[in-house]
């Protein structure tokens, strides 16, 4: 089954480069171009991957991407955002809102083809769950709730464990506070996102490799570089 890519975006010219590119790599690409529409398009028949603008009639990107993770049925899309040269705020509240990768106007097709494909394999991934994660010397085993550094035992507590198997899930994008909050915590905790902080210093604390691998992504939140 060819991966399905839907694309929003209002540009003929961009519309027509990014189809052309994509099925000749074998992707089945539909493309809308107003917001409303995309969004409905998304909700009826979730694509394996988004690309989407930012600049669109009717509903803008950044409000799609923030709906599209607000809901269950495709909360874990991979997109890839498109943003106009000179946007960098754009870009930044883009990844704080949940796209995964993104793509500064004009933009090279093949670099865009590349892009896909990463994130395709990340998306795969992440899919079959694995039944440990391995991160480097570091192997977290959510069945046996246990973590271990070259072999040795770290001990963690429970919300430290949440955290750490959530970034290791999530590698390579941007967490933010509220959303770690929501998944380690729940929806309910009586918690500050203050208590996020906190826990992420005795992470790297406690296990060295993670120091400078846990980057802070001012003012949202967090990220696990990939692996090296
Ligand atoms: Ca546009």
């Amino acid at each position: 089954m060819p991966k399905k890519i839907v694309v929003i975006e209002d540009e003929p010219d961009i519309i027509g480069l990014v189809t052309l590119y994509l099925e000749k790599e074998g992707y089945r690409v539909t493309a809308v171009r107003d917001g409303v529409k995309g969004f409905q398009h998304l909700r009826t028949e979730p694509p394996d991957l988004l690309i989407l603008d930012i600049m669109l009639p009717e509903m803008d990107g950044l409000e799609i991407c923030r709906r599209v993770r607000a809901d269950s049925k495709t909360a874990a899309l991979p997109i890839i955002m498109l943003t106009a040269k000179g946007e960098e705020s754009d870009k930044i509240v883009g990844l704080e809102l949940g796209a995964d990768d993104y793509l500064v106007k004009p933009f090279s097709p093949k670099e865009l083809v590349a892009r896909v494909k990463a994130l395709l394999r990340r998306a795969e991934r992440r899919e079959a769950a694995p039944d440990r994660y391995v991160y480097g010397d570091l192997v977290l085993d959510p069945v046996r709730h246990e973590v271990r550094l070259k072999g040795l035992e770290i001990v963690l507590t429970a919300k430290e464990f949440g955290l750490l198997e959530r970034l290791l899930k999530e590698c390579g994008r941007v967490l933010t506070r509220d959303a770690l909050l929501d998944k380690v915590w729940g929806y309910d905790a009586d918690v500050i996102s203050r208590t996020v902080d906190v826990h992420i210093r005795r992470l790297r604390e406690k296990i060295p490799l993670l120091k400078d691998r846990i980057q802070t992504v001012k003012p949202f939140g967090y990220k696990l570089k990939e692996e090296p």
